[in-house]
Formats: C-alpha cells, sequence, structure tokens
C-alpha cells in the first residue's frame, strides 16, 4: 500500500511563502492498494492537483472516495477535482459514519446551482453510492477491508482503517479530539485498539499544549496526545497531520524535532513525520 498527501492542512487554506515546505492545501491523500485499486482520502483543496496527477496517468478504473466528515476544508476540492468532467470516471462515494438514508451528502450541497455553477446531474462522470451497512462491519473496497469509526469532533467525524490484503494496514483519524471536554464518541483506549499494530497512522494533531485550554472543545487534537496514541497503539509510522492554519514551515519544523525526540526516547521502533505536501509513504505489510 501507499499513501501519497496532497493536503495536509486543517481548517482553511494557507497559501504563501512561509508555508511552502509543507503546503498550504487542505485534507486530502491518496492510497494505492497492493492491487492497484485508488483510494481518495477527503476532498479538499489537495484534490485539484490529485485531480490532474490521475488524468495524466490516464487512470480509468473506478476511484473510492471516502470522506471524513463535511466541514469546508474537507470537501471543498471536490468541484475542481478533473475527472469528475470525464465520461469515463466512475466515482464511489462510500458512507460515512453519521449518515442517514435521508442525509445530504457533500456532492449536493455543493453542486446545488449556488453554491457552484453546476448541478450535480449536469456532471458527466458516473456516481456511485453504496447503501451504508451497519457501522460496525467491515466493507471491501479492492484488495482491502475497510472499517470505519465514530470520531470526537463537532458535528461528527469518521474515522477509517484500511487493512490490505499483503498485510499492510493505515488507519486515518481526522477531525478528532482525544481528549474532548465534555461527552465522546471514543476513548483513547478504543481508538488505540482499533489502530492497533498498523503500518501507517495518520491524525490530527493541529494543536500544542499551549493553545489548550483555549482550543479544547474545538474537535482536534495536540502533538502530544497524538504521539500518546501511536506509541499505545504500536504504530508503525506516524504521521502528524490537519496543520493548523497558522503554522508555518518553522513552526513545523520544531513540531517535526521534537516529535524525532519523543520517539526515539519513548518509542524506538518506527518514525513519525510532519506531513507534508508531495510526501509518499510505502506502507510495508506488519
Ligand atoms: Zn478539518
Ligand atoms: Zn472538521
Amino acid at each position: 500500500m501507499r499513501a501519497t498527501f496532497y493536503g495536509v492542512r486543517g481548517s482553511v487554506p494557507t497559501p504563501g511563502p512561509a508555508t511552502v515546505r509543507y503546503g498550504g492545501n487542505t485534507s486530502c491523500v491518496e492510497v494505492r492498494l497492493s492491487d492497484g485499486t485508488i483510494l481518495i482520502l477527503d476532498a479538499g483543496t489537495g484534490m485539484r492537483q490529485l485531480g490532474q496527477r490521475l488524468l495524466e496517468e490516464g487512470i480509468a478504473a473506478p476511484l473510492h472516495l471516502l470522506i471524513t466528515h463535511v466541514h469546508w476544508d474537507h470537501i471543498i476540492g471536490m468541484p475542481f477535482f478533473g475527472p469528475i468532467y470525464r465520461a469515463d470516471t466512475t466515482l464511489v462515494l462510500h458512507p460515512l459514519v453519521m449518515e442517514t438514508p435521508t442525509h445530504v451528502l457533500a456532492h449536493d450541497e455543493i453542486f446545488d446551482g449556488q453554491h457552484f455553477p453546476l448541478r450535480m446531474h449536469q456532471l458527466p462522470s458516473k456516481l456511485v453510492r453504496p447503501q451504508p451497512s451497519a457501522e460496525d462491519v467491515p466493507w471491501r473496497i479492492g484488495s482491502a477491508k475497510v472499517t470505519r469509526v465514530r470520531l470526537n469532533h463537532p458535528g461528527g467525524s469518521t474515522g477509517f482503517r484500511i487493512d490490505d490484503a499483503d498485510g499492510s494496514s493505515l488507519v486515518f483519524l481526522t477531525d478528532n479530539e482525544l481528549q474532548p471536554p465534555g461527552a465522546r464518541q471514543i476513548s483513547t483506549v478504543e481508538l488505540a485498539r482499533f489502530a492497533h499494530g498498523c503500518g501507517l497512522m495518520v491524525h490530527d494533531a493541529q494543536y500544542l499544549d499551549e493553545d489548550l485550554p483555549l482550543k479544547q472543545g474545538w474537535g482536534h487534537s495536540t502533538v502530544f496526545q497524538v504521539l500518546e496514541l501511536a506509541r499505545s497503539a504500536e504504530v508503525r509510522t506516524l504521521a502528524l497531520y490537519h496543520h493548523d492554519p497558522d503554522r508555518d514551515d518553522a513552526a513545523l519544523d520544531t513540531i517535526a524535532l521534537n516529535a524525532a525526540s519523543y520517539w526515539s526516547s519513548r518509542v524506538g521502533a518506527g518514525q513519525v513525520v510532519v506531513a507534508s505536501e508531495g510526501l509518499t509513504l510505502e506502507v510495508p505489510p506488519s
């Protein structure tokens, strides 16, 4: 399995010279399974470049879209995703955990003729929406088994675990507050069990300790909380993700240094990285 980051920023795009190394596009990760199946995790602004890449490659196979939730930074790239304007594209929109059969999905909200000039039915590509299965029932996408989980986030968010047939596994957890002030959908212990032993965990690490308590309840985690989760879940590689829009490249370099220091002293095996646009991680079988 291989994961490539096209957008790593949280909340809002942050273009400009101070963010050029880690990137300013919002949430979007491409995953290629061992059988070549393509999954797209989130449809933030990074999705535009991913679309260009897929068009260059001439990919005609179905594209599987897993959206964590419908906050703007996770869906706004959708109208600018080139493949949706081609009749030979099939996009499979997989269910979120919090939707009901009547839930209005991101696509309809964006392609309503007002937020974007086109309406859904005017798009030449084909959109397939598999029926939601029971929340705790895994389902198949290509060579992988996919499991979802409810996360702690205002309005809800969906976490995914992707277990490929070759033994590699990826867990995608954004946006998620590991220690929310009120009621929670999932505890850190339960989440560590969900992510246990995975080859790559991508987790929202928007805040630093000093951002709390002001930003408690906003639906995101601190770098330290995420490191602790990765350690207890025994993940092989941790990618810190969903960077705060106020964090420039220098600030993310500091986070990378401190996280690496934590990792070498408390974890040992594996690695922690600060996700950056264009970064590709090979996920070995574990
Ligand atoms: Zn977000
Ligand atoms: Zn959100």
